[in-house]
């Protein structure tokens, strides 16, 4: 039976292991080596390692292409921002990870790329914007906004006007959306969220398709990562392999959690209005009290982690807003709930005594 016919649920498990041998190791090692013997294909440890290679067969079989890890999320963004030429044109969407935005911004600033961004929800303006552009890069389901878009039709739009295509897929994770099927050229993960799972190392990864244009951008970022010395850990690394394993019920429970909360949560008097997709694991609601309210509700919460990121096991929320750099399309009271995999009932009494709490402290002010 090869790997290929195994469901991805099998193939989180299964995969990125040593072949078995009498007396080997059921697990791949954790190689700790700055160095290797000479004359072995690889001869210096910013070049590659073995536990890299466990976790890029795992990521790059999930998503259907080969996959690169970095030393972050932003490390991956980075290692596709330099397949843009100096001067070229991102087309990227007004509302996204504040990182992505940030960065393009300031590199617009400083000349080194121009950006023009668009609410990729309104494909007419996004062709528009695509005219002599480089990049279109697409989230989806944006963070914390939770916009979707049809990828392959955006992806169509972006080849047809000769840009490459990078889609952010932390938020789906490829066990909900594979964008190389899509056609995407580069797919960028946060590998800190939900691929590693348990809040406890950054990592990132971009996976490109098993072609010729796809192994020649694969190429190029190897290079970038060997070259900028952008190279995750292999403690990390090994991390992320471990938690990697979980994946599938980790975003089971977290799913079907989810969608239990989004529900209440548009019958709870303090909230007025919830962003939820119907798939995935976050859900943003906005709460009566504009920005006060919702730092009232981060705050009164005892089990769900008042912290920033998301995708690990345990439940956390977070004013956005608080963030410098947050966009300005995220609204001040709009707090992102990252669902973990707790138990829904005790999940639901605290943010329903933390909500009630809120609207306590502000009569009136609904
Ligand atoms: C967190 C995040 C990133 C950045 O990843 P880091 O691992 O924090 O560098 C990029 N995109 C999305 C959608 C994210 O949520």
């Amino acid at each position: 039976m090869s790997q290929t016919d195994l469901s991805p649920a099998t193939r989180v498990v299964t995969l990125g292991r040593l072949p078995a041998e009498p007396g080997g190791s059921v697990n791949a090692p954790l190689v700790l080596s700055s160095t290797y013997h000479a004359d072995g294909p690889v001869n210096y440890a910013r070049g590659g390692n073995p536990t890299w290679t466990s976790f890029e067969d795992v990521v790059g079989s999930l998503e259907g292409g080969h996959g690169l890890v970095l030393s972050s999320g932003m490390a991956a963004v980075d290692a596709v921002l330099a397949l843009v030429p100096v001067g070229g044109t991102v087309v990227a969407p007004a509302g996204a990870y504040n990182g992505v935005v940030v960065t393009l911004a300031e590199r617009a600033e400083a000349g080194t790329l121009s950006v023009r961004f668009v609410d990729q929800q309104d494909a007419g303006a996004v062709e528009e914007a695509l005219e002599g552009a480089a990049l279109l890069w697409i989230e989806s389901p944006t963070n914390p906004l939770l916009d979707v878009v049809d990828v392959g039709a955006l992806t169509a739009l972006a080849h047809r006007a000769g840009a490459l295509v990078a889609c952010d897929n932390t938020f789906a994770t490829p066990l909900l959306q594979r964008p190389l099927e899509d056609g995407v050229d580069v797919v960028v993960h946060s590998v800190t969220k939900y691929l590693s799972g348990h809040s406890d190392l950054l990592l990132g990864a971009v996976v490109t398709r098993d072609d010729e244009p796809g192994r020649a951008l694969h190429a190029r970022m190897a290079r970038h990562r060997q070259m900028h010395g952008a190279i995750a850990g292999p403690l990390e690394v090994w991390l992320a392999v471990r938690g990697v394993r979980t994946l599938s019920v980790r975003l089971e429970r977290a799913w079907a959690n989810s969608v239990i909360l989004a529900a209440r949560l548009e019958t709870h008097p303090s909230v007025t209005r919830v962003r939820y997709p119907g798939f995935g694991a976050i859900v943003s609601i906005e709460v009566a009290g504009g920005a006060e309210g919702a730092e009232r509700v981060a705050t009164a919460t005892r089990l769900w982690v008042h912290a920033t990121s998301l995708g690990g096991v345990e439940s956390m929320l977070e004013r956005r807003r608080r963030q410098s750099g947050e966009p300005e399309t995220t609204p001040t009271n709009l707090i992102r709930l990252s669902v973990g995999i707790e138990d829904v009932e005790d999940l639901w009494a605290d943010l329903a005594q933390a909500l009630d709490t809120a609207a306590d402290a502000s009569p009136g002010d609904a």
